[in-house]
């Protein structure tokens, strides 16, 4: 049996040599496999470079092996192998973590990618989904009964990972994030026990919400779901010139807007290749026919739009319409901050740092919060972030790792000079890998010490450590 018999010789380096030779020699591994209904791939095998592969190709780690798990039992047999014989863990859902901490160099990575199972019940207006399903499969699943909840503004993106860690879209101003919609997870913890952890385990699943992965394998996720069809959405796009008096009607538009409108605007590139420089509004509404088009008028009346494609459309297709400039593959490299209110200061320098930007898939957004994601307290779940304003969001998108310093080094002088703007909070899905711990702590905020009291609860030996990391 693969528990006994391999912690017994040696001293020192030679002992940890000889321990993973012996650890993963083909019958060790074997009978990992056999224990398992999933898959376990090592360098060697055909299969191992795909699934090693995710969203941000500046990430290139070779895990010693990848436990592709098909069942909460796959996921207690591959943590009870990697903490036996002391291989670090790292845990993949859609593998969208621009910080690439899906993957780890040497250890065992946690492989959710082909737990796809989706389960909706209408009438009790939920949904419950595997760790490996994307936004585009679960939209697609609720879709089909009319119902929905608050998922990633693009649909490639996995549940797990944008959940645990608070979850912005387009439905929070009307529903909250994807965290304020979730009642339920099933959760393996550091110690192989699998828990169905909601409302009645308060400090674990307030954590869950907003904590990231730090605390156990989420091998399903429930939310509770809205009725909702057709939205009215799209793009409203300017020539670059008007970008100073675009982003100041857009902020003053948005003042007032009710929970049914989600504005989104910035800085961007035609979407054509032409490498072409817009100023650009994305616009969401989750009302009556009606009540979007009232409310929709005066961002199309505005200015002398060179793009105006806003129109009824099925809530999952809303979801894809910024797929596109987001490739699988891609280098990304980005930084993001909530700011103090978008003053005219701040316009004009994301503006000036615009016009040096190197990269035609790249961007500066302001991501407007409003409406129900900030009626909830502070402290009500793991995630602080609850104030009406602006997350400023520099996304870095290139393709030729020879331009990867100078977008690298375009994206940290834009934070820079844009700081003095900044407000205290960061955003925990965003944050890069190489991003210093104030960062981390910025986006659990004032959260960070109940945080940290149910991460010694439940990981003392901080086993999930590849994330944003509660220490
Ligand atoms: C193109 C793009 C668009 C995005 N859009 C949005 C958006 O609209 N809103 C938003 O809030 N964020 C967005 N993000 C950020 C995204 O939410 C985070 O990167 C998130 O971590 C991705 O989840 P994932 O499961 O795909 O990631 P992965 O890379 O697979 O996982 C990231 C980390 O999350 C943890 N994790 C993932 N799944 C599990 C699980 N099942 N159990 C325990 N831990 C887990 C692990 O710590 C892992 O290291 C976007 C990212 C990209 C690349």
């Amino acid at each position: 049996m693969w528990r006994v018999g391999f912690r017994w010789i040696l001293v020192g380096n030679d002992r940890k040599e000889h321990e993973m030779a012996t650890t993963l020699s083909d019958a060790y591994v074997g009978d990992l496999s056999d224990r398992i209904t999933g898959t376990v791939l090592r360098p060697h095998d055909s299969g191992y470079d795909e699934a090693r592969a995710i969203h941000n190709g500046l990430i290139d780690r070779k895990p010693a092996l990848i436990v592709r798990c098909r069942t909460a039992d796959d996921v207690v047999a591959a943590l009870a192998f990697a903490r036996r014989v002391e291989l670090e863990i790292s845990i993949r859902g859609g593998g969208h973590s621009v910080a690439g901490r899906a993957v780890t160099e040497g250890g065992l990575m946690i492989d959710l990618a082909e737990m796809k199972a989706i389960a909706v019940d209408p009438q009790a207006r939920t949904v419950t989904a595997e760790g490996g399903v994307i936004w585009s499969e679960l939209n697609d699943a609720t879709a089909e009964h009319g119902l929905a909840v608050t998922g990633g503004v693009v649909s490639t993106t996995g549940i797990g990972g944008l959940t645990l860690g608070g979850g912005l879209g387009w439905l929070m101003s009307k529903y909250g994030l994807a965290a304020d919609n979730l009642i339920g997870v099933e959760l393996v913890t550091a110690d192989g026990d699998v828990l169905e952890v909601d409302a009645a385990h308060p400090d674990l699943f307030w954590a869950l919400r907003g904590g990231g992965g730090n605390f156990g394998v989420v091998t399903s996720l429930t939310y509770r779901l809205h009725p909702l069809r057709t939205i009215v959405g799209g793009l409203i796009a300017h020539p670059i010139d008007a970008a100073p008096a675009m982003l100041r009607f857009y902020r003053d538009a948005v003042a007032d807007a009710s929970d049914d409108l989600t504005v989104f605007a910035g800085l961007v590139h035609a979407p054509d290749g032409s490498g072409a420089k817009l100023a650009a509004m994305v616009v969401f509404h989750s009302g009556e026919t009606a009540d979007a088009e009232r409310d929709l008028a005066p961002f199309e009346a505005w200015g002398s739009p060179l793009v105006v494609q806003v129109g009824p459309m099925p809530y999952p297709v809303m979801n894809t319409i910024l797929d596109a400039g987001y490739p699988k593959g891609a280098l990304n490299y980005w930084r993001s901050s909530f700011t103090r209110g978008l003053s005219d200061e701040l316009i004009d320098i994301a503006v000036a740092r615009f016009a040096g930007v190197p990269s035609p898939m790249s961007a500066i957004l302001f991501e407007h919060f409003h409406g129900a994601v900030t009626r909830v307290d502070a402290s009500a779940t793991a995630v602080p972030h609850r104030a009406e304003g602006w997350n400023l969001f520099i996304p870095s998108v290139w393709t030729d790792v020879d331009d990867s310093d100078e977008n690298i080094a375009w994206t940290r002088e834009s934070f820079a000079a844009l700081r003095p703007h900044f407000g205290a909070g960061r955003w925990l899905n965003y944050l890069g890998d190489d991003e210093a711990d104030d960062a981390v702590r910025a986006a659990y905020g004032p959260n960070y010490e109940r945080l940290r009291e149910v991460k010694r609860r439940y990981d003392p030996e901080n086993v999930f450590h590849l994330n944003h990391n509660i220490r």
